[in-house]
């Protein structure tokens, strides 16, 4: 038994043959945000994927809430995968429906909600990322800075428990990098459990409680912000960092 929330027990993932994840052991505590840096094909969009059940490790586990994912029955797993937010790079939102209509069609399809509760709850959330007004603009009519804020919002609605992010900021024109940052750190502010890939260092050792560092399937070091950047343990983890800094 374990009090995380989230327990990576020695995960492997492979495709084909290629190992992608090479024995990843974690844990993350409810109200933890982790960073999880590292070059580019090292396996963290892999990771966040087997936490969130869009990939099955090929090995080992993933504990969500004291229940392993990797045996849930597709009831479980639907239940558990709507407590999980994720957010994307290139924020996925439905182009096709307006900005509430985004954050309304999970909470209604999943949870049935009713039209006027999922709009009461999309507004709510709408408003929290500063983006009321645009209700009933379509993605599309958005910068990128605002439709990842809606993408946020949209994963907000679902009330989730903890809140993945692959990479936020990184399709992002400069300008609109501290936006999202800045609604990010309100959610770590007020508690929220995450876990956000980034390459923000700036963002990292401010709003972090642990970094971890991947390289080639391993997590070759996790530490404090403070811990891991300025005394890195592994000779990789200082060459990332000197080359990112
Ligand atoms: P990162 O997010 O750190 O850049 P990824 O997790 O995206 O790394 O990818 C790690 C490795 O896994 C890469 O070599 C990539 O080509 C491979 N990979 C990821 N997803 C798949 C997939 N669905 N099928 C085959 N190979 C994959
Ligand atoms: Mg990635």
């Amino acid at each position: 038994m374990t009090n995380a929330l989230i327990k990576i027990d020695h995960v492997q993932k492979q495709f084909g043959k290629n190992e992608v994840l090479k024995d990843i052991n974690g844990t993350v505590q409810k109200g933890e945000v982790i960073c999880i840096i590292g070059p580019s094909g090292s396996g963290k969009s892999t990771l966040l994927r087997c936490i969130n059940q869009l990939e099955q490790p090929t090995a080992g586990a993933v504990w969500f809430a004291g229940s392993d994912l990797t045996k849930a029955n597709q009831q479980e797993l639907a239940k558990l995968g709507e407590s999980i937010g994720m957010v994307f790079q290139n924020f996925n939102l439905f182009p096709n429906l307006t900005v509430l209509d985004n954050l309304t069609l999970a909470p209604m399809r999943v949870k049935h909600l009713s039209a006027a509760d999922a709009k009461q709850v999309g507004m709510k959330y709408l408003t929290r990322v500063g983006l009321a007004e645009k209700a009933n603009a379509y993605p599309a009519s958005l910068s990128g800075g605002q439709q990842q804020r809606v993408a946020i919002a949209r994963a907000l609605s679902m009330n989730p428990e903890v809140m993945l992010f692959d990479e936020p900021t990184s399709a992002l024109d400069p300008e609109m990098v501290g936006e999202v940052l800045q609604v990010m750190q309100e959610l770590a502010d007020e508690d929220m459990t995450m876990i956000v890939v980034t390459h923000e260092m700036g963002f990292a050792k401010r709003v972090a409680d642990e970094v971890w560092f991947m390289d080639g399937g391993y997590l070759l070091e996790k530490n404090t912000p403070q811990a891991l950047f300025e005394h890195p343990q592994e000779e990789r983890t200082q060459a990332f960092i000197n080359k990112i800094i």
